[in-house]
């Protein structure tokens, strides 16, 4: 029996072409013709006033947004406390502390009354933050009619987690264009892959320029090594920006598949799951997510799904239960807590057959009961 992964990468004869096409021309370096395409074609599917910057990865694009917002030692970021590690270790990294903002059980992102909470507390304690991040869970885009203003009326820098959300739109407008600065993944597991890599989306060309010469180790433009500042070396490698183009030209029949198999995960299952609540019909399908009606339910068919093969994971543990952030202020509404606990993500990839697909159903089904 071949195993069956959550969400391994969709590549083939494409990517393979624009690799060694990138490889036989010599470009094998953190620039090239690959990475300048890659950015351009990535900001012309994020739409106008939108300027791509090419990372090494998504961790890397959110350390450099939360430098460029001013945060610095001692500051405060808040941030989703439902999501994966890397949208809150970035605000570590500057020395920064993060708090926590639970999910919205309509959404399971950032609650908006959560964080009009935390921000109204933290005005009358004289400790705003410098930033919020805002992550866009599952490849959906969270509830920016509600979070955008309470963030301006603060006057919050809101930065986009848009690591998952490629290719997502709500009423129409793409993932990453509704903070200040919005934040793309490409690592292997992600909906669009470059093996490892990310990218950020800045608002204006000054912007765009000042991340891409942050991420070359700050180097002045002049002939020998000259800085000013200290930079990093968070460009993207222009082979990997090769498949990235490969994969963008696919983006929308990836997306389409994954939308087929969460719908075939609906029809088979409604009655006996319930699914991530959408609210809008932009949403890239990155991964099927269930949850049960009890713990011992998730267990036992995670359990047998193992037994059978096939990789599901449950939903992200959320950061303020994680013991590296044990202590770290936390506004908690139990969402977050309810979902680890009883939820799963299913195998979603673009490039699992019709077969695999209904091989999970019936071990789910069977299981369920
Ligand atoms: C994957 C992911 C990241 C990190 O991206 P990398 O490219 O792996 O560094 C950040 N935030 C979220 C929500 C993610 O899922």
């Amino acid at each position: 029996m071949t195993r069956i992964y959550l969400s391994p990468p969709d590549v083939g004869p494409l990517e393979r072409q624009y690799l060694l096409r990138a490889f036989d021309e010599g470009w094998i370096a953190p620039l090239g013709p690959d990475v300048d395409a890659f950015e351009e074609e990535l900001s012309a599917l994020c739409g106008p006033d939108v300027h791509a910057v090419a990372l090494s990865s998504g961790t890397a694009g959110l350390h450099l947004a939360l430098l460029e917002s001013g945060v610095g030692p001692g500051d405060r970021v808040f941030v989703s406390s439902f999501t994966f590690a890397a949208s809150a270790n970035p605000i570590v990294y500057c020395g920064a502390e993060p708090v926590f903002i639970d999910a919205d059980p309509q959404s399971w992102n950032m609650s908006p009354s959560l964080l009009e909470e935390a921000l109204a507390d933290a005005a009358r304690r004289g400790a705003l933050p410098r930033a919020v991040i805002v992550v866009d869970l599952y490849g959906q885009v969270a509830d920016f009619e509600r979070l955008g203003p309470l963030c301006d009326e603060y006057g919050v820098p809101l930065i986009e987690d848009a690591a998952e959300a490629v290719g997502s739109t709500r009423h129409g407008r793409a993932a990453g264009t509704f903070g200040s600065v919005g934040v793309f993944s490409f690592n292997g597991n992600k909906i669009l892959t470059t093996s490892g890599g990310g990218a950020l989306l800045a608002r204006s060309q000054e912007a765009a320029a000042r991340y891409h010469y942050l991420a070359t180790q700050a180097r002045q433009p002049v002939v020998h090594y000259e800085h000013v500042e200290v930079g990093f070396n968070y460009r993207l490698s222009n082979l990997l920006a090769a498949v990235g183009r490969a994969q963008l030209q696919r983006l929308p029949k990836m997306i389409e598949r994954r939308r087929s198999i969460h719908a075939a995960y609906r029809e088979a299952l409604g009655d006996a799951v319930s699914f991530m609540p959408l609210a809008d019909e932009g949403w890239n399908a990155w991964l099927t997510c269930v949850v049960f009606e009890s713990r011992a339910k998730r267990d036992a068919v995670q359990r047998a799904l193992a037994a059978d093969e096939i990789e599901s994971r449950p939903l992200w543990k959320p950061m303020h239960l994680q013991p590296v952030y044990e202590g770290v202020e936390c506004w908690a509404n139990g969402t977050s807590e309810r979902l680890f606990e009883h939820g799963l993500c299913l195998p979603s990839g673009s490039a699992l057959s019709d077969a695999e697909v209904e091989r999970v159903i019936l071990t789910i089904s069977r299981s369920v009961q």
